[in-house]
């Protein structure tokens, strides 16, 4: 039977009360689906500090190392300690630390909005069509973010000039788009690229390297669009989309534009992907997926964080998320999706996509929308 190691580093805030629930939806699918998952928990962020001095403690980050996935909540607590200096603050020290020892370079958005919370979202009914279903993915190490030179000089005369590079290599180009490839196969079959290849250089090699890289999957369908049509068309249509993939800077802005469709920030999970390795579950079969770090897209939501209000959902999609993209467990991660939907369907709402006028839906606490999640499986 295949074993799976993951490190479950709740953090802070909502942390621990979502990644309980994402912990029972996981314990539900390796009964029904036949494989076992040694899940580990560990502290990060404030937790990590409290516990062994730092935000992610050697030990904790040791136990990642050995894992096959990180399944993360979230970290950061605005009102503590602000004499502790930014480096040293969960937001940088735990999670940009954890990015760069794992070199996650791609960012997998999915945005789904299942038709029973039409009302959620901020486009008109006969926009939504029978329910938005759209995953970015994004390059996450290169581009303007990264290029250099990177620097503000002065010009002379009390002006200065602030200099970003755009930087995009064949090699970076080409294992984004697989990933988004082998992403769409596994959706609706259909790719979006997004690129300004009647501006930029880097529009240009884009847009020849995913062309190329797509021959290798037929079965997908590619199209290409340039990113200030693909804003529009977001909030135009938002249902021609199913895979979007994008550079670092587009899909930063895109990611969010998508996400307002979401509804709430407590139903977005992500997704952060590192190069594919085998697992000891799957060495010998062929197979290789991505060591991946998991998170909700939100973060440790102080203002509601231990009175059972969360809504666990994002952490329990981040969670099939990674049963999908590093675990090659593509049913099991349905089953979860499909539970999601069922409970959503069945009237359950948590406090963020409560609506009094829904008259046949009830508002239930993080614990109670887990259940019925889990009883969906
Ligand atoms: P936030 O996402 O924590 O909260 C914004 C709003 O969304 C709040 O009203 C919150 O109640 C709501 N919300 C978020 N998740 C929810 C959920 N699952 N269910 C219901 N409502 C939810 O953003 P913020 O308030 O700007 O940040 C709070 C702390 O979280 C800060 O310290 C910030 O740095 C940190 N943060 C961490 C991450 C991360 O760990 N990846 C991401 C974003 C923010």
């Amino acid at each position: 039977m295949k074993n799976f190691k993951i490190a479950a580093l709740a953090g802070d805030g909502i942390g621990p009360e979502v990644m309980r629930e994402a912990i029972k939806i996981l314990r539900a699918t390796e009964k029904k689906f036949g494989f076992t998952l040694q899940i580990t928990e560990a502290p990060v962020g404030w937790a990590g500090i409290d516990a062994a001095g730092k935000a992610l403690p050697d030990t904790t980050l040791a136990l990642c190392k050995q894992s096959d996935a990180i399944l993360f909540g979230s970290v950061g607590l605005p009102d503590r300690d602000p004499t502790i200096p930014k480096e040293e603050r969960p937001e940088r020290a735990a999670l940009l630390r954890i990015r760069k020892e794992f070199g996650l370079f791609a960012n997998l958005r999915p945005v789904t909005l299942p038709k029973a919370l039409a009302h959620a979202c901020p486009l008109a009914k006969e926009r939504q069509g029978d329910g938005i279903d759209i995953l970015v993915v994004r390059e996450l190490t290169g581009g303007m973010y990264f290029g250099q030179p990177k620097k503000t000089e002065d010009i002379g005369g009390g002006n200065q000039r602030a200099i970003d590079t755009m930087v995009y290599t064949t090699p970076e180009i080409e294992r984004i788009a697989h990933v988004a490839f082998k992403s769409a196969q596994l959706r609706r079959k259909k790719l979006t690229s997004i690129d300004k290849a009647n501006v930029l250089e880097n529009g240009i090699l884009w847009r020849e390297v995913v062309t190329r890289v797509g021959k290798n999957y037929p079965d997908v369908t590619l199209e290409h669009m340039f990113v200030d049509n693909g804003a529009m068309q977001l909030v135009l249509r938002p249902t021609q989309f199913d895979v979007m993939l994008c550079e670092n800077m587009f899909g930063d802005i895109l990611s969010d534009e998508a996400a307002a469709l979401g509804g709430s920030l407590g139903m977005l999970p992500s997704a952060s992907l590192g190069l594919p390795r085998q697992s000891a579950a799957t060495a010998g079969a062929g197979e290789e997926n991505f060591f991946g770090f998991y998170e909700p897209a939100g973060g440790t939501a102080p203002d509601i964080a231990g009175k059972n209000l969360a809504n666990p959902i994002a952490q329990i999609l981040s969670s099939a998320l990674m049963l999908r993209h590093s675990f090659g467990l593509n049913e099991a991660a349905a089953a979860i999706e499909n539970a999601v939907t069922k409970a959503i369907n069945a009237g359950n709402r948590t406090g963020d996509i409560f609506n009094p006028i829904e008259t046949t839906a009830k508002r239930v606490g993080t614990t109670q929308m887990g259940d019925a999640i889990a009883a969906g499986i």
